[in-house]
């Protein structure tokens, strides 16, 4: 891996494409309104961007019904549409230094974990979708003799995907590739704080082959850009990761337009209901911290509360403690760093809010203050609030920054699963116990969409990913059943007579 002072001089050469990919080209904007791309590393310019409008996302799904309409992409056979998205993804790898770059620059993530995690997560996903499609088979349903009932996956049209700014290049990946593998066209709208990466996908897709008009990505903030897609009439389908206030929005702009298809990947506030038989409190110390500061606890599902046996609370803080020092914040284009910074101002700003409330309210344990290893950057130090009631703010809230709640509980698993499942959401949870029907009771009992016994945060492509209650619905990113919300199931039968 390159030197910091390397990958500093390549970012401020970084001359990055901001125009929005429309049907095979990038295009002068229609919108005459630019937007500051900053860096939180040091709160510099990286870019200005064309805030698109209307009349650009218009252009974009025109060009996508278009090539969806004509066939040039989902009539194509499995295989060949395979071909094409292996390219892509080998392309996404060959561009892995100047895609980790302008996604560690755009949000301020470690590069090693860009390098490491976020490229080829995006390439690996695109290939295992290509990989996917031509393994899928259809069915026949058991009629009788007199007729034969095919039911087949069609794919649904023009999907608009909007995502967040915490994991763009993965979370772009995990709604691009099975819709495109799928046979649909694609308007992908990144997040204004990281539209860098994902406008250079459009050219990469390209450059792979795929057909004109089968990828487009406009850049643009939420109101001017990603209202407009969710309330676009040639629009079939809505592929949504972000918060749950713009969640609901999308509701509300599918039942206000033509009831496109929603389907929502929201925030999170993910319980580590920890009990005192815990197999090994050193390495659930080390994931827990790992799961609450990585990427600065920018992460839906982070295990943001710990929930634990009282009599093991000490062991466990040590042992988060130890961890957090190694992760303390640092420079986004030093290879050493293990946690960069918050992604922007607003952000930063709101999560010192969350430090001032959780300093009146509760224990400090750990760090509370912010950070600044880079002049001008948003910063904060690793996190740890004790003695929380779960009623208070700090506990309820996603604060999205590194910061991890402690819940006391006395030993009883009825009040760990309470503990754990008093919240809005439901993205994700863990259980660390050494009594295996515990483990699978409070599993079974916790209302998430994920859960982890012993282990944190590992994950495989093959296993679905969502939530439950106002961590979302209408479908799961990751595993075949991502193809569900993102093709319609036709019934077509044939009468044989009698
Ligand atoms: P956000 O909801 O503010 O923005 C997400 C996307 O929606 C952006 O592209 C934004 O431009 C767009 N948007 C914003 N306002 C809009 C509007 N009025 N109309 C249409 N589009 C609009 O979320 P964020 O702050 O970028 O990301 C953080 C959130 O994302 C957190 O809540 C986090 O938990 C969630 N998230 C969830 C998952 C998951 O898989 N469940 C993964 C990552 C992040």
């Amino acid at each position: 891996m390159a030197a910091a002072t390397s990958w500093v001089e390549r970012a401020e050469t970084l001359n990055p494409e901001v125009r929005p990919f429309i049907d095979g080209d990038y295009q002068q904007p229609r919108s005459d309104v630019t937007f500051v791309d900053a860096s939180p590393r040091d709160g510099t310019t990286v870019a200005e961007v064309p805030n698109c409008d209307a009349a650009d996302v218009d252009a974009a799904v025109a060009a996508a019904r278009q090539a969806f309409d004509d066939g040039r992409w989902r009539d194509r056979s499995p295989r060949s549409r395979k071909r094409a998205l292996l390219r892509f993804a080998d392309a996404i790898e060959a561009h892995r230094d100047e895609l980790a770059l302008l996604e560690s620059v755009d949000v301020g993530k470690p590069i090693a974990d860009a390098l490491r995690t976020d490229v080829p997560g995006c390439a690996n996903t695109i290939r295992w979708y290509a990989e996917a499609v031509d393994k899928i088979y259809d069915e026949v349903a058991p009629t009788g003799p007199d007729a034969l009932a095919l039911v087949r996956r069609e794919p649904i049209g023009v999907v608009g995907t909007v995502v967040p700014w915490n994991y763009p290049l993965i979370l772009a990946a995990w709604k691009i590739g099975p819709a495109l593998a799928a046979g649909n066209t694609c308007v992908l709208k990144p997040a204004e704080q990281s539209p860098l990466s994902a406008l250079l996908l459009g050219g990469l897709a390209a450059e792979a082959g795929l057909p004109d008009g089968v990828l487009n990505v406009v850049p643009g903030d939420g109101p001017s850009a990603g209202e407009p897609l969710g309330r676009h009439p040639l629009v079939d389908a809505i592929a949504f990761t972000g918060s749950t206030a713009v969640g609901r929005r999308f509701l509300m702009y599918a039942a206000e337009s033509n009831l496109k298809e929603v389907a929502l990947e929201l925030g999170g506030k993910s319980p580590q209901v920890v009990f005192a038989d815990c197999p090994d409190p050193e390495a659930a110390a080390n994931a827990i911290a790992w799961g609450i500061f990585y990427n600065a606890g920018q992460t839906c599902h982070a295990g943001s509360r710990l929930v634990v046996e009282a009599s093991i609370e000490d062991r466990l803080l040590a042992g988060i403690a130890e961890t957090a020092a190694a992760l303390q914040p640092g420079d986004p284009l030093d290879p050493q760093t293990t946690m960069g910074a918050i992604v922007s101002a607003e952000q930063h700003e709101r999560v010192s809010g969350y430090l001032d409330l959780g300093q009146r309210e509760a224990t400090v344990a750990l760090g509370g203050h912010t950070a600044q290893p880079v002049a001008g950057g948003y910063y904060v130090e690793p996190t740890v609030f004790a003695g929380v009631d779960n009623r208070m703010r700090i506990a309820r809230d996603e604060i999205f920054g590194p910061v991890l709640t402690v819940h006391r509980f006395d030993g009883s698993p009825d009040r760990a699963i309470a503990l754990g499942n008093d919240t809005d959401y439901g993205l994700a949870a863990a259980v660390w116990t050494s009594d295996v029907t515990r483990a699978h009771r409070v599993a079974r009992e916790l209302r998430a969409g994920t859960v982890w016994v012993n282990t944190f945060e590992v994950s495989d492509l093959a296993t679905p990913f969502g939530g439950y209650k106002a961590s979302g619905f209408g479908g799961r990113d990751r595993s075949l059943h991502a193809f569900d919300h993102l093709t319609q199931l036709k019934t077509t039968w044939i009468g044989l007579g009698r």
